[in-house]
């Protein structure tokens, strides 16, 4: 059974109990946990890991890393650690982290639903890569803008994506059914995810929605200002490098 993931569903669970089902020593001396369910984000989908801490039996470790293994969530402390299958622990997550992480990624992702508002739309030009990282945020269009027209279009999307979070509104989690119910969220049909599952798909106060598994903020609001940092063109691709204003990335 895959780790059940309780940030799906609630990016603001900061404190959770859970009962280990199994650790183990792992090749580079840190002790890997899995738990039946968990509030810790494993790296992956453009998002860092979640940090914080795991106790139980009055002993409490601190979770280094966490990682996503066939489906499982391992969680990773330092040295050998006696945590034993059944056992039941209290997680808690640096929200501090979260937060950055979860107003990042909602950034990201609203600078999607801008730029297809602003004519930059499937097929033409698809996401190619999205990563939402403090230390750098970009996310990558599989089309190319022309020199003379890079500097026009990062303060007009700088513009409207701060309009669009001054204005507010809801990010909404949707579950669609399969593909078909996905891309009448998205306007594109997401070939690449299984065929027959559901897929998770966040939205922007209504804008259009990209699928997702990253942890967002509620409102726009809560992202804060963003400045367009920097957009580069070349080789078929154009990234456009965000960061928000007060969490000290520098342009570059
Ligand atoms: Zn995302």
């Amino acid at each position: 059974m895959p780790t059940r993931l309780l940030y799906l569903n609630d990016s603001y669970c900061y404190e959770a109990n859970a009962s280990v089902k199994w650790s183990e020593l792992g090749l580079d001396g840190r002790t890997r946990v899995a738990l039946d369910q968990t509030i810790f984000y494993a790296k992956g989908g453009g998002q860092p890991c979640d940090r914080g801490a795991i106790e139980g039996n009055r002993m409490k470790f601190e979770v280094l890393e966490v990682v996503a293994e066939n489906g499982e969530v391992i969680h990773l402390i330092a040295g050998k650690v006696d945590l034993i299958p059944g056992q039941e622990v209290r997680c808690t997550i640096d929200s501090a982290r979260r937060r950055l992480h979860s107003r990042l990624h909602s950034a990201g992702e609203l600078l999607c639903a801008a730029m297809w508002d602003m004519g930059y739309k499937y097929p033409l030009w698809p996401v190619s890569s999205a990563i939402h990282y403090p230390e750098r945020s970009c996310v990558e269009f599989g089309n190319l803008v022309n020199e003379s027209a890079r500097e026009t279009l990062k303060r007009a999307l700088e513009v409207e994506v701060n309009r669009l979070i001054h204005a507010g509104g809801a990010v909404q989690v949707v579950t669609a059914s399969d593909r078909t119910a996905a891309a009448e969220l998205c306007g594109y049909f997401p070939d690449y995810l299984p065929e027959g599952h559901s897929v998770r798909v966040v939205t922007m106060a209504g804008h259009r929605g990209r699928p997702c598994v990253g942890t967002h903020v509620s409102d726009l609001k809560e992202i804060g200002p963003v400045t367009i940092t920097k957009i580069k063109s070349g080789k078929g691709r154009t990234a456009v490098s965000y960061a928000l204003a007060d969490s000290g990335a520098k342009e570059t």
